[in-house]
């Protein structure tokens, strides 16, 4: 058996909770190295360029693309996401678990590439749940709500793609349950 960490894809739809979890795991094992994506979506408050994601341009995001510096890249909802290459592979071959949350056209395109990777669904406990979380964080407008909404029913009727489903519930629990399966717990 391979025990080996390796790449973990972490994806499910917009408010289901996929940075609260993250951003829980990472207070509670720091070490755990989560890739920093680049994005042309603007800030919300208290984002921090390099730390939630590295916020950049329409021009910058296309020089990452020409020059082959994105492992993944796709479009959600309006805005562009990537994944820088070179860090990823970095961690990787120095042994170290790496985690990427990232939409589904992404895990799909890692799957492609990396067909070793394990991808990791996070799943809401119901429909109005999500619509719940998601508007509740208050930070997308009407519009950009009911845009992410489609993109889920999208997203949600992809889960048999993946590996494994974890549905939060709770926010420590599914934490636990993704550290245990990139093998750091
Ligand atoms: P995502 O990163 O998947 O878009 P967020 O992490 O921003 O989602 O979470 C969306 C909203 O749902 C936030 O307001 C967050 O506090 C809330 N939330 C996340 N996980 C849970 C949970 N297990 N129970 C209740 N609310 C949650
Ligand atoms: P948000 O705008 O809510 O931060 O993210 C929107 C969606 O983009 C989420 O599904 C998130 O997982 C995804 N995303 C974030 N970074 C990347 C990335 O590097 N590549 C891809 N394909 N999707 C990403």
């Amino acid at each position: 058996m391979n025990e080996r960490p390796r790449l973990t894809v972490l994806s499910g739809p917009s408010g289901v909770g996929k940075s609260t979890v993250v951003a829980h795991m990472r207070k509670v094992h720091p070490e755990v190295w989560l890739s920093v994506s680049a994005t042309t979506r603007k800030p919300r408050p208290g984002e921090r360029h390099g730390v939630q994601y590295f916020f950049v341009d329409d021009e910058e995001f296309e020089k990452l693309v020409a020059n082959g510096e994105l492992l993944e890249w796709a479009e959600f909802a309006g805005n562009r996401y990537g994944t820088p290459r070179q860090a990823v592979l970095d961690r990787l071959s120095a042994g170290e678990p790496v985690l990427l949350e990232i939409d589904l056209q992404g895990a799909r395109l890692v799957r492609a590439s990396m067909p070793e990777a394990q991808l990791v669904f996070l799943a809401p406990p119901s429909w109005d749940e999500l619509v719940r979380r998601l508007t509740g964080r208050g930070t997308e407008a009407p519009e950009v709500i009911e845009r992410r909404l489609e993109a889920a029913k999208v997203e949600l009727a992809s889960e048999s793609e993946f590996d494994t489903t974890l549905v939060n519930t709770s926010v420590e629990d599914v934490a636990r349950e993704l550290l245990a399966l990139m093998k750091v717990l």
